[in-house]
Order: structure tokens, then sequence, then C-alpha cells
């Protein structure tokens, strides 16, 4: 499939999807419209229009969009990452389910689980999801959905998502994929057997660093009872953020093909370095899914990660003296950012834990902006001296 949809390619619909007028007068820029109230007809329910219902005309054009990026029937906008899992997955589990998910996600989606899943009785397994057989090993006639992360925060692991989707496919449940990392223009969960597409819209699809906000694709059902419970727990987004994000969409396939070139640039000079034990970063042929990767991706990302030779110590003598890539915890935008995942994302675990896990101490997460590729390489260079 591929890039396209009713022909359509991509890069098309990151700027037109969703805003298809040719009248005369309309303007060529959606406007903001920085209202919660809309007039409503007499005498009638049709039409109810209120920010928090998700029908606000900013959050109404990034939903179609969206979908139509993903290749969903349908999309719906949150005020986060957080909320779009959170929506996402409640939509599907009552209590007494089970919910089997990959131990290699987000920090914070790890806590959602972990803490609040639990407490609302529903029992989560969070599993090694590099052991394929591991899926059909701990399901159990209560679970009724598998939730992971491709390509995994911090460590850039690439998962190959055939053997999930055929289990959920085979047992009739839901398979949920937080795609934040890849973004569209890199990988579309829903050609490769996914049910349910979640993004941080805070990352890549704004890409700026200026907003906050969260994306679920799926059919157009499941979406509708997704809103329901955006609505109830007052998830949804402003309309101005919607309005950033639907800037930030327009430049999307160019943001991330430069994302995609620079990480690749990046992440072989540094393999090159002695300084650096190592680079993690899918697009090198020694990384353990480079093959994963090179089959079911159409970029490798802007996502990397390294590991100096010499610690902690020189980790963090390293990033006081980078001047151009600032020390900051989020991702996906424009400038480049290096963080530790163990003052972040994965600040709750233990070493060990960690460690378990592919993130050692010293293990810097870097997030590859569109300046020059050869000015962050001097950057990263001059900070190893
Ligand atoms: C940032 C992030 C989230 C959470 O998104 P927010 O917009 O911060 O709520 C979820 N998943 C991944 C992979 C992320 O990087």
């Amino acid at each position: 499939m591929a890039r396209k949809h009713r022909s359509i390619d991509l890069a098309t619909l990151t700027v037109h999807a969703g805003t298809e007028s040719r009248e005369p007068d309309t303007p060529v820029v959606s406007p903001i419209y920085q209202s919660v109230n809309f007039i409503q007809e007499i005498g009638s329910e049709e039409g109810l229009r209120y920010p928090r219902y998700g029908n606000s005309p900013n959050a109404e054009v990034v939903q179609a969009r969206m979908a139509a990026l993903e290749g969903a029937e349908s999309a719906v906008l949150l005020g986060s990452g957080m909320g779009a899992t959170a929506c996402a997955l409640l939509t599907l589990l009552r209590p007494g389910d089970h919910l089997l998910a990959s131990a290699w996600i987000y920090g914070g989606a790890t806590a959602l689980l972990q803490r609040e899943f639990v407490a609302l009785g529903i029992d989560v397994s969070l599993v090694d999801p590099l052991d394929t057989r591991v899926w059909r090993r701990k399901m159990r006639k209560e679970t009724r959905a598998i939730f992971l992360e491709t390509p995994v925060n911090p460590t850039c692991r690439v998962l190959d998502l055939r053997p999930v989707s055929y289990i959920t496919k085979q047992v009739g449940i839901a398979l949920v994929v937080d795609s934040t990392f890849a973004s569209p223009v890199n990988f579309r969960p829903l050609e490769h057997g996914a049910d349910v597409v979640v993004h941080s819209a805070t990352k890549y699809l704004n890409g700026h660093h200026d907003m906050l906000g969260g994306v679920v694709c799926g059919t157009t059902s499941y979406i509708e009872e997704v809103r329901q419970k955006m609505i109830m727990w007052g998830q949804a987004p402003d309309p101005f953020a919607a309005w950033l994000l639907e800037r930030g969409l327009k430049t999307l396939d160019v943001r991330v093909r430069r994302h995609n070139e620079n990480a690749l640039q990046v992440a072989e000079w540094c393999a090159g370095r002695r300084e650096i034990k190592r680079v993690h970063y899918p697009g090198l042929r020694d990384h353990p899914d480079h093959d994963i990767a090179v089959a079911t991706l159409d970029g490798f990302g802007g996502m990397m990660a390294i590991e100096l030779a010499g610690g902690t110590r020189a980790t963090e003598r390293f990033i006081r003296k980078l001047k151009l890539i600032r020390h900051a915890p989020s991702l996906g935008g424009v400038d480049s950012l290096v963080s530790e995942p163990r003052y972040t994302s994965h600040a709750h675990l233990t070493a060990e834990a960690r460690a378990h896990m592919g993130i050692p101490d010293g293990f810097l997460r870097l997030s590859i902006g569109i300046e020059s590729a050869q000015d962050l390489i001097g950057d990263i260079e001059q900070a190893l001296r």
C-alpha cells in the first residue's frame, strides 16, 4: 500500500486532508475558532457543537487529516498522548478484563497501567515483547487487548507486528499500537495488522515543541466510543492546540524525511568514534532489528541513543559541553534535544530494571532535529573532546 490512500500520496494528505473546500472566499488557512460556544439550531439536538465533545472546527480538520494519514476510518484528537492512551484502552477494557502489554512502553503509560488500571480492577501483564511466543503464552480468556509501542522509547528497538497481529486476529481481540516514534510518514500500523493507533501528537505530528495533544485512530464505531470516554473524562483539546497541530502536520512529510536523513548521518558518524561505546539506531546494519526495520518502515526515524565509553561521569560532562543540542526531556521536534531516560521517562524504575530493558546508566537519548547534520555532528564532536 505504502504512503498512498485513495491514490493520493501522504505528502499531499499532510497539507490538504480535511480541508477540501474550494468555495470562493473561504480562507486557505483554517481560522482559529477560539469559541467554546456555537449557536444552536432551534428545536433540534442536531449539530450541537462544544469543544469538549471533540467537534470544534479546528479539531475536526485534524481528525480528518490524521484518519487519512493513518489509513483509518476515523480519528479523534485529545488533550495529550496520555489522554489518548488512557481513553483508547479504557474503551476496550472493563473491570475483570486482562490487558497484555509490552514492558517496553513510555514510562507514563507503564504507570497508568500499573497504578490506575489496576485500581480500576483491570489486570495488566507487562511482558518482554521480543519473545514472540509470550503473547500466546500469557493470553487468558479475559484478555481483551494487546498494547505495544514501536519503535520503542528510548531503546529504538523495532517490533514486528505480524506475529502479534496473527494472534490478536485469531483470538478476536484488539491490537493497540503507540506509533509516536514513527509518525505515519515512517510507519502505518494499520497496514501491518494493528486495529488501533495511538500517538502523542506533542512529538512528531506537531513537531515544534509548542503544543500538547494525542490522537487515536481506528474504526468509526470504536472511535465514537473513545470520543465518549474523552467527553466524560474531559480529555478534549483546546481549539488553539488543534490549530497548531494542523499547522504542524502540513510539514510532517518534509520534517520527518529530514529527521530520518539527519539521524542516519549522526548515527553513522557516532558509530565510528571510540569515545562512544554503543550507538542505537535501527538504520545501522548492526542494530538487532535492522532487518525488521528495513522490511516494515519507510524511514528509520529521528530518534537514536548513544552510550559513552567513559560511563555516567563522561555523560554528564558531555551534556554540559553541548552547545547546539539542548538538554530537555521531550522529542520529535525541529530542535535537537538530548535526555537521560534515567532522570525522565524511566526515573520510576530501579537501575537494574532499566539495565534489563537495555537502558544502562549513562544511556543518552538523542532526538535529532532538522538542523544541518554537519552542525549537529560538529556539536557532538566538540563535546566529546
Ligand atoms: C510522550 C509520549 C507519550 C505521552 O504523550 P504526552 O503528549 O506527553 O501525554 C506516549 N507515548 C510515547 C511513545 C511518548 O513519547
